[in-house]
């Protein structure tokens, strides 16, 4: 049946034994196109390759798709597929090949005639796109280069300590290629070049022979070169390797250089380009502090737990911030470097992450159950006093059938119930994160009472374009007031988070905003959008757009004015529910805004994914701008991506004039931060918005908004 399909078909297909290499089918168009009249006895890589031997690694190797190869014996091009299969009860592997060598030509004789103009412009924007691998593309461009100058192989060498490696290289097809095609020139060889390289020169030698098996690098047979051009590769401002083009030849030897100059340039910036990606992609990954995978490495790697054996265990450290006030930021971090390292050392079946602040998880994919049951124990008792700081812990094994997020959560649960133990009992915890008015907060009907007292107020703070510092924008920050102290937010917000409480105060902020908003408006005031902060769990609440929608709207506020901000950290668990609440916001015509976005936890499926149009830059890559020298290049790159998304950028805990001038020279838009004015009462913020010429006057320089 099988065999009548593929004996229909023009491809070429044929079955091989993975082991023995035994042709074991072989269709119409094979037996025709390779000559086979009897398949006993055949080997693949002998009719296929012409080849003795099978083909390295044969058995190990996985199928190819899509991959061009070309035959030397039978001077042909194919596109081939491959594909892992059994044949009458045999391991084997099927091939389908396309017969291209008509289309080969054709695109070879149209690359070899065009100008050396066109080339460029080829290269470069082969070098520009993002199809394939950084690896394709050079060799792809290394093709157009020996191809265009008719040479015999085309190569990039890479510069790692005192040798020259061929990387990549091309060569032209009637050149049969090297068994082992890789070559290591030491540097005695190059010495001389360098100089000349490095001041950006192309080189062109002459009558150098290196005949096979005469190559100083012992044994290594190589080629026979009588001419060769040779072009510098300097990425980021140092010479990392070269371009060598063998044996040149034809009538476009003066254009060469011309072409390898502008060419190797477009490979270094690409490459460099590359070298970004991999190290943006690399913090995407990893703590930068303790080394450990980070919240989206644990996201994806929870996705990949399965029952049985696969298990979960977060654990908080109590009153961190605390523990940052009392004995200074650099003992925290210390300590927090001192847990991952324990972590990793208690529990080598399992991988350790930390999610954020003095949040940690370790993961395994099979653990057995009293083994588990040992571990958690071993580490409640390690983290409930044996240290200078105690954590809470939570954790349990995958049910049968059960995802993994609700693993997650279940251990997340566990977790906070070993949390409120630490809040209620005092004494158990040698720090305490928060005063009593603070815990009061967590009691029944405090915090409703606090809300509608008056002990909450707003601050407000301006944010301002970077270009010529203009007002362009407001955030409502949230406050309690007691005893006549002001009493910041982060005292009170991580609580109130644990305890899922914090929409109660999040929409508060918000309609403080709308009435201050219409307030102002009925005023005839010029206003500037309001920013309001939303947590997560408030955020993915299933009534959220309704509960927005019916205060603003008892306010009529256009939607224009108002901004929802919610933390970049993506939770696992509510990742796509924040997706879907990002798209029915933006829907209805409410702008989002990614708070505190950190290249450290930069998620970058984030930028994907939700539906967002302002970024705000953590205030912790802001002060690190000045002395860490990858950062702004790191930057620039978020905002360039950005903007072709049509993000706005917004960095915020700007408190120097030298960090707004490096802003503004990465092509960020808005800033935020005490250098141009602090979080202040709304009186305050309502005196600026005085200073903004009114919506009635002409030309207006402000973003103003007047009526419903
Ligand atoms: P956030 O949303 O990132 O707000 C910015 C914080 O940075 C504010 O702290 C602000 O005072 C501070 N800041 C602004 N400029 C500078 C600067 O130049 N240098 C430094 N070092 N800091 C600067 P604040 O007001 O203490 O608020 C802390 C956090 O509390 C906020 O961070 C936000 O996550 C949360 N928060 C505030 N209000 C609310 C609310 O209504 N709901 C929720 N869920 N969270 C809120
Ligand atoms: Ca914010
Ligand atoms: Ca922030």
């Amino acid at each position: 049946m099988l065999a009548d399909f593929f004996d229909g078909l023009t491809d070429l297909v044929y079955i091989a034994d993975l082991e023995t290499h035994d042709l074991l089918y072989a269709n119409a168009a094979c037996r025709q196109r390779f000559r086979i009249t009897e398949l006993a006895g055949k080997k693949c890589h002998k009719v296929f390759r012409d080849s003795d031997s099978p083909c390295d690694g044969c058995a190990l190797l996985p199928p190819r798709r899509r991959e061009q190869v070309y035959l030397p014996h039978l001077n042909a091009h194919f596109k081939i597929y491959e594909a892992f299969s059994t044949w009458q009860g045999r391991k084997a592997r099927l091939l389908i090949a396309r017969e291209m060598t008509t289309q080969v030509r054709a695109r070879q004789l149209m690359r070899r005639q065009r100008g050396v103009e066109s080339l460029i412009d080829h290269c470069s924007r082969l070098l520009a796109g993002d199809t394939g691998s950084l690896h394709t593309l050079i060799l792809r461009v290394l093709e157009e280069i020996g191809l265009f100058l008719e040479a015999d192989r085309c190569s990039l060498f890479e510069i790692r300590a005192h040798q020259a490696c061929n990387t990549h290289e091309w060569t032209r097809e009637d050149i049969s290629a090297l068994p082992d095609s890789r070559l290591d020139l030491p540097e005695t060889i190059y010495a001389d070049w360098l100089p000349r390289l490095r001041q950006g020169e192309i080189l062109q030698r002459d009558g150098i022979r290196f005949g096979v098996g005469q190559h100083p690098c012992d044994g290594v047979r190589l080629r026979d070169i009588s001419s060769f051009l040779i072009a510098p590769l300097v990425v980021s401002g140092r010479l990392t390797g070269f371009l060598e083009v063998e044996n040149p030849t034809g009538s476009r030897a003066e254009t060469a250089r011309t072409a390898l100059a502008a060419i190797s340039k477009f490979m270094a910036a690409t490459i460099e380009r590359s070298h970004l990606l991999n190290t943006l992609e690399h913090h995407s990954r990893h703590d930068p502090l303790t080394g450990l995978g980070n919240r989206h490495a644990f996201q994806h790697d929870l996705q990949q737990l399965s029952s049985p054996g696969g298990a979960v265990l977060v654990l908080e450290v109590n009153g961190l911030k605390k523990i940052n006030e009392i004995h200074g930021i650099l003992h925290g971090d210390d300590m927090l470097v001192r847990l991952a390292g324990l972590l990793a050392e208690m529990e080598p079946g399992a991988h350790p992450y930390r999610l954020n602040g003095g949040e940690f998880a370790l993961l395994w994919s099979y653990v057995g159950k009293d083994v588990f049951r040992e571990a958690l124990r071993r580490m409640r008792a390690m983290l409930s006093g044996t240290l200078d700081f105690s954590a809470a812990v939570g954790g349990c094994r995958l049910a049968d059938g059960e995802a993994p997020l609700t693993a997650y959560t279940r251990a997340e649960a566990a977790m906070f119930a070993d949390k409120k133990a630490f809040y209620r009992h005092r004494e158990s915890g040698r720090y305490r994160p928060e005063g009593d008015h603070v815990l009061e907060l967590a009691r029944p009907g405090v915090l409703e009472r606090l809300l509608a007292d008056g002990s909450f107020l707003t601050y407000w703070q301006p944010k301002f374009k970077v270009a010529d510092r203009s007002l362009c924008g407001v955030e409502v920050l949230i406050r309690l007031r007691k005893d006549g102290r002001i009493i910041p937010p982060d005292q009170f917000i991580p609580l109130l988070e644990s305890l899922h409480r914090c929409h109660l105060l999040d929409f508060f902020a918000f309609e403080e905003a709308c009435r201050h908003l219409r307030v102002w408006l009925d005023e005839g005031r010029a206003v500037v959008p309001v920013a309001t902060n939303f947590s997560r769990h408030t955020f993915v609440m299933p009534d959220f757009l309704e509960r927005l929608e019916a205060i603003r709207r008892r306010y009529a506020i256009p939607l224009e004015l108002l901004q929802v901000e919610i933390t970049e950290s993506a939770d696992s668990r509510d990742h796509e529910r924040v997706q879907e609440m990002s798209r029915l916001l933006s829907r209805h015509g409410y702008h989002l805004a990614i708070d505190d976005f950190g290249v450290a936890h930069a998620n970058l499926a984030t930028l994907a994914e939700v539906d967002f149009s302002v970024l705000k830059l953590d205030k912790r890559l802001i002060s690190a701008l000045e002395d860490n020298p990858r950062l702004p290049k790191l930057l620039r790159m978020l905002i360039m991506a950005s903007h072709t998304l049509s993000i706005t950028t917004v960095a915020e805990g700007v408190e120097r004039d030298r960090q707004l001038d490096i802003l503004a020279g990465l092509g960020c838009q808005e800033v935020q931060g005490y250098l141009l004015a602090r979080p202040q009462p709304v009186e305050d913020f309502q005196q600026r918005l005085a200073r903004l010429t009114p919506p009635s006057a002409a030309g207006t320089e402000t973003p103003v908004v007047t009526s419903a």
